[in-house]
């Protein structure tokens, strides 16, 4: 009797010297060849072409990570195979996509195997704060570390916890959705539908959302000069920018967001004691305002877990961390041996 193979779950290949990282976000793809040192030897990055649906969307990941193979003249067998991030919710086991808000479209898509069916090449799937916590593990900021916590701080806020080096999953592949933890029971609505999320206070969508409140009433405001376009225009940059002026009202607000990050990050080294806490994103451009601030208040705040040995840094990755992240999957697998 022949059995019948299916053509997914293609193997991934252990001679291979380098990986294909593919970083899917809800407005920009990027896809990039990485060396076994997690080095980006090429990368190509496009706006999400959503109008094609999500098969025009693999067929052009595809197309990106042929065109990159002729670029730089490395052959298909000298591919591993191809690690993925993409927004959660995630089925990790089926290689599923769920219901990812940033991504219509693509609600119950097996990307996985499609992303195969597409290249011909094994591919592995991770959500995509979660692979960006592996990369920063084994080759950014938290390369000595076995025990970090990954947040990223942009217009929401996403996050990868890792914990005697692996990943924490939990049930339904859930865990790190560090920014929905809530710090204010009667704080603003969140996106997810609670009320008082980490992120509802301290993303850069909920900075601008404050500011633009916040501009009605004081006029003089330094923000909407920065702004330059009115009202619309404001966004965190922007709020950060009349902060550093010295603006009050800029000031307040910037302070109140980095206070509630504080706490966030403070209730997470209470929970997990880790050995670094490793901060990426937008948001984390503002540099000392923000380390500095988020320091002060963790070191007030948590008393119990001694958080003089836990470093608070900016991330090692910066703008390859998608691409880098998603290859990070199959790096951690023996390759070349
Ligand atoms: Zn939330």
């Amino acid at each position: 009797m022949t059995a019948i193979r299916k053509t997914a779950g293609l193997r991934f290949n252990r001679k291979g010297k380098y990986v294909l990282g593919l970083d899917l976000g809800g407005t920009k793809i990027a896809v990039g060849l990485v060396n076994l040192k997690g080095k980006v030897i090429n990368s190509l990055r496009e706006p999400t072409p959503l109008g094609s649906g999500p098969e025009g969307v693999c067929e052009r990941m595809a197309e990106m990570s042929k065109e990159i193979l002729l670029r730089t003249g490395v052959g298909r067998r000298e591919i591993a195979g191809i690690g993925i991030g993409a927004g959660g919710p995630l089925d990790l086991k089926k290689g599923m996509l769920l219901s990812p808000p940033n991504l219509p479209g693509f609600h119950g898509y097996p990307l996985k195997d499609k992303i195969e069916e597409y290249t011909g090449m094994h591919a592995a799937l991770e959500n995509d704060a979660n692979a960006a916590a592996l990369g920063e593990m084994m080759f950014g900021a938290g390369r000595k570390a076995k025990n970090l916590i990954y947040m990223t701080v942009s217009t929401g806020i996403g996050g990868g916890i890792i914990v005697d080096g692996k990943l924490v999953h939990g049930v339904g592949w859930s865990a790190g959705e560090v920014g929905h933890m809530t710090l204010k029971p009667d704080g603003p609505e969140c996106n997810c539908g609670n009320r008082g999320c980490l992120e509802a206070l301290s993303s850069g969508t909920a900075i601008a959302k404050r500011a633009k409140e916040e501009v009605g009433e004081n006029p003089s405001s330094l923000i909407l000069k920065v702004a330059e376009g009115g009202k619309n225009t404001i966004d965190a940059e922007v709020v950060f920018r009349a902060a550093d002026l010295g603006d009050t009202v800029a000031c307040r607000i910037i302070d109140e967001a980095l206070f509630y990050l504080g706490i966030g990050i403070g209730n997470l080294i209470t929970a997990f004691s880790p050995e670094t806490v490793i901060l990426g994103g937008g948001l984390t451009g503002a540099g000392d305002r923000l380390f500095v601030r988020v320091r002060e208040i963790v070191k007030e705040r948590v008393k119990l877990v001694p958080v003089n040995k836990i470093p608070i840094v900016p991330a090692g990755l910066g703008e390859s961390a998608g691409i880098v992240g998603a290859a990070s999957l199959l790096l951690q697998k023996p390759v070349g041996v």
